[in-house]
């Protein structure tokens, strides 16, 4: 029973190298986020060693009472938290729910209808290389050139070309909230399923700050990494048992073999969070904090210098920064950050001129640093120094100094020991 340290050094090297850094750095990747100490306990359990292929009380091991227990917790708490009436909390990841929904609602052959990737879509919901991209015969909706938001009369237009099988609502990279309702309609009228995949804004959801797609949909998936701040993972929900079986039999054996029983049960920890007052006031301050970002980058000089912030501002907890106007490409932002000590991801913005690798915008997220313990004066600082970091010849040592000085007052895993 000798520790990581003494088995493997360079491994525990590499745990501690990467604590120091998310203590260092401002985390702004909108995808990630800081799990309670919780959820590392679930997932760093004895609980990884155990097989159960099936579901609670179905099993195809033996042994599978305590774990059984996990995850009737997880999907009992995953219903109450979204109002479903199903719930599956299998999936290994986002991608693996997203093959399962798709591996329940239409065969191979059959039309998709997403969001495009370069508009913001996920690879799941049908770029040409994904499993979505070669499987089904897919078509996608874009924003309007004019104000970057999705227009349902174009979508309408699409689904009546295209005749899908299943329509998808749901984003990677997009600053405003969807119209379910009117997705639901479209569905209704070109007899397509309608699936939202809500991965990125599920905990916004959970916390009453947006609608909440399940009464809308026939299915829903989600990861609970992101906004949640739960492990990396995904689950399915429905408000139509009906689907249960289907979606079960998807999820395992059609997608996945054995259950990560770790995972569900540290998803179970996650659910169990997301329904306090504290997550809820921490999805506030995420949402907050996002729309200070929107609106110091637009107030500020660096405007002067060709920077903007795609739709004008934000409902979610993103800004998505557009630098088609810039002399920085979106690669030079994100290592000018970088190197001040705020990590972001470059992202492509609708009609981007420039190639994917490169691209001309910056997805910015705040539901790390809310999680951190960041309320509107800290997110103020944030955008003041992404604003000056973006201004041609900045003073790095003085940014980073600033940087520095917000890791410094919000501490991260204090006291954590991670072998
Ligand atoms: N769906 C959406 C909308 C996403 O943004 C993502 C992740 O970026 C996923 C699915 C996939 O999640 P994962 O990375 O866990 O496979």
């Amino acid at each position: 029973n000798a520790s990581i340290d003494q088995i493997d050094p360079e491994i525990a090297s590499v745990l501690d190298q990467e604590l120091d850094r998310q203590r260092g750095t401002l985390e702004m990747i909108a995808s990630e986020n800081f799990v309670p100490t919780a959820v590392l306990q679930a997932q760093g359990s004895v609980l990884t060693n155990k097989y159960a292929e099936g579901y609670p009380g179905r099993r195809y091991y033996g042994g599978c009472e305590a774990v059984d227990i996990a995850e009737n917790l997880a999907i009992d708490r995953a219903k109450s938290l979204f109002g479903a009436e199903y719930a599956n909390v299998q999936p290994h990841s986002g991608a693996s729910a997203n093959a399962a929904v798709m591996h329940a609602f239409a065969r191979a052959g059959d039309g998709l209808l997403g969001l495009s990737l370069a508009h913001g879509g996920h690879l799941t919901h049908g770029m040409k290389i994904n499993f979505s991209g070669r499987l089904y015969e897919v078509s996608a909706y874009e924003v309007d050139p004019e104000t970057y938001r999705v227009d349902m009369d174009k979508v309408r237009e699409q689904a009546l070309a295209s005749r899908p099988k299943v329509i998808v609502a749901g984003w990677s990279a997009y600053p405003r909230q969807l119209d379910f309702a009117a997705f639901r309609e479209i569905a209704d009228e070109v007899g397509a399923a309608l699936w939202v995949d809500m991965a990125h804004f599920a905990g916004l959801v959970a916390a009453g700050l947006h609608p909440n797609p399940v009464p809308h949909a026939d299915v829903v998936s989600s990861t609970v990494h992101k906004t949640i701040g739960g492990p990396r993972s995904g689950f399915i929900l429905s408000r139509d048992p009906e689907h249960a079986k289907k979606l079960n039999s998807a999820v395992f054996p059609g997608q996945q073999g054995g259950p990560l029983m770790h995972v569900v049960a540290a998803k179970a920890v996650a659910f169990k969070l997301a329904g306090t007052e504290e997550f809820k006031e921490r999805q506030e301050r995420t949402v907050e904090g996002a729309k200070i970002l929107a609106e110091r980058l637009l107030e500020s000089d660096v405007a002067e210098a060709g920077v903007s912030v795609l739709t004008g501002g934000t409902d979610v907890h993103l800004t998505l920064v557009d630098l088609r106007n810039s002399a920085l490409d979106g690669q030079q932002a994100e290592d000018l950050l970088h190197e001040v000590g705020i990590t972001v991801n470059r992202n492509a913005v609708p009609f981007d001129p420039r190639p994917p690798m490169v691209t001309s915008g910056l997805r910015i997220g705040t539901p790390a640093l809310a999680t951190r313990g960041f309320g509107a004066n800290e997110f103020t600082e944030v955008a003041d120094i992404i604003a000056e970091s973006l201004k041609p010849s900045p003073d790095v040592e003085a940014l980073k100094a600033r940087v520095a000085k917000l890791t410094d007052d919000f501490p991260l895993y204090e006291g954590l020991n991670q072998y």
